[in-house]
């Protein structure tokens, strides 16, 4: 089981001094959790179409070179919104026909290059598409061969989700151009019928906090759209839709609920003629195929009590948890408490905060969370923080971005660790804040 691994990792974790006095705070990544992950997405779109699907990792759930080459060899492309993620997923030797380019702000320079890579666009606007009117040409004229696969982003407005800043499929969401505005969906189709190298339409409207039933009624529009378009076109135009990814993940337990095959079925009940295969599928999902599978392990350093309650002070706080911390009704991580040892910890529940190391009085993992009561030197690991979490360091208090490494639990119990990314030295992050211009201020 996922959690019995964990605390084998925890254990060893302790064991091998990934995690120490010196290197006080680790992540830790389930390759078997997140392979299975990517076998059970494929595994649930297999059975209900028989056409082609590309799933696009979404590269921002996890930018790390080694997840995103763990996923390409599980058979995933990916999705990217920036250069940087676009020289990540190249650094991973992800090839272009499996990389989908997303993202509201591309720059020409962006365009040209994904055009000349042959990378999918999906064009979020109709400034983005006028600009694309002006690049193809000179592309189609190239040696290179007829454009990649080009879309155009729809936000379906079907409503958002329990939290605000994670829906996409508001009537005033900042994604796509919206289905219901006034005019705009007579202006999709005649952009397509004047553009026929426009062949994919693009949809994200799904995120943590948004049902699941809400998500499909996302797809539905945006299949029926297709289905228009294709009708006044005459032929089949749009012969793709990217459905986006924003499957919820239960950060209150270790279930992986809900299920691909869950959404999987709910999809092809509510919009059966997308999975016909008259049309090919890109999904991109992020969270859900990382979340559950990462772990940040943390040190207690102090415990204390203010004001009758009991804190314990670790050095897991903002830097890796940067969303709990400033949002944390919305972004509840479990905490798990282990000792010295990195075994398990029991004893009576005791209410206490859990601390991170930056010096502003909101960095806390958890309030008054029940656990046995924390000892210095005790180990305390935020569950569930594969996606969106140590991989996405907030540099505050100029604290390190930890290590992060890989385990894999061999038959024999005994676990194999791998460096995903190395402890940050201190002396990049003077190199990062200036060191080499010391005197570019002082000096006139
Ligand atoms: C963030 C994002 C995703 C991934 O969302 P998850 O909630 O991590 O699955 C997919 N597509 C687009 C366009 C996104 O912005």
């Amino acid at each position: 089981m996922a959690s019995d691994r964990r605390d084998q990792a925890v254990r060893a974790a302790v064991e091998h001094a990934l995690l120490s006095e010196s290197e006080p705070v680790v992540a830790l990544l389930d390759t078997a959790g997140v392979r299975a992950s990517a076998a059970a997405l494929r595994a649930a779109f297999a059975a209900v179409t028989g056409a082609p699907v590309l799933h696009a990792f979404a590269v921002k759930a996890s930018p790390l070179v080694p997840v995103l080459r763990l996923l390409y060899e599980e058979g995933l492309g990916v999705e990217v919104a920036s250069p940087g993620e676009l020289a990540l997923a190249r650094a991973a030797g992800v090839p272009p026909h499996l990389t989908v380019l997303d993202s509201p702000a591309k720059t020409t320079a962006e365009l040209r290059e994904a055009l000349a890579l042959g990378i999918a666009v999906n064009v979020d606007n109709p400034q983005e598409l006028a600009r694309l009117d002006t690049l193809l040409p000179a592309a189609a004229t190239g040696p290179a061969a007829p454009p990649p696969p080009l879309g155009l982003r729809v936000n379906a407005q079907v409503g958002g989700g329990t939290i605000d800043a994670m829906s996409t499929a508001t009537d005033t969401s900042k994604f796509g151009v919206g289905l219901r505005d006034a005019g705009a969906r007579e202006w999709i189709v005649r952009a397509f019928l004047d553009r026929p190298w426009l062949t994919r339409l693009h949809t994200h409207s799904g995120s943590q906090g948004v049902p699941l039933d809400r998500m499909a009624a996302g797809v539905r529009a945006v299949y029926e759209l297709a289905e228009e378009i294709n009708a006044a076109a005459g032929r089949r135009q749009v012969d793709t839709i990217d459905i986006g990814g924003g499957l919820p993940v239960n950060f209150a337990s270790d279930e992986e609920v809900p299920t691909y095959g869950a959404y999987a079925r709910l999809l092809a009940a509510e919009v059966p003629g997308l999975f016909d295969g008259r049309y090919g599928l890109v999904t991109e999902f992020g969270r859900s195929l990382l979340a559950k599978h990462g772990t940040v392990l943390a040190r207690v350093e102090y415990t204390k009590t203010s004001g009758a309650r009991p804190i314990a002070v670790t050095h897991a706080g903002v830097q890796v948890a940067t969303r709990t911390v400033y949002a944390p009704a919305s972004w509840p991580l479990r905490i798990a408490a282990y000792d010295a040892g990195g075994r398990p910890k029991d004893g009576p529940a005791v209410e206490q905060d859990v601390a991170g190391p930056a010096c502003f009085a909101g960095d806390l993992l958890a309030v008054a969370r029940p656990l046995p009561r924390l000892a210095p030197g005790d180990v305390v690991a935020a569950l569930d923080t594969g996606a969106y979490y140590f991989a996405h360091h907030y540099a505050y208090n100029s604290l390190p971005r930890p290590g992060a490494y890989g385990y894999a639990v061999r038959p024999d119990g005994t676990v194999r660790f791998t460096t995903v990314r190395p402890p940050q030295p201190l002396a990049e992050i003077v190199a990062e804040s200036g060191g080499d211009r010391r005197d570019a201020l002082v000096r006139e």
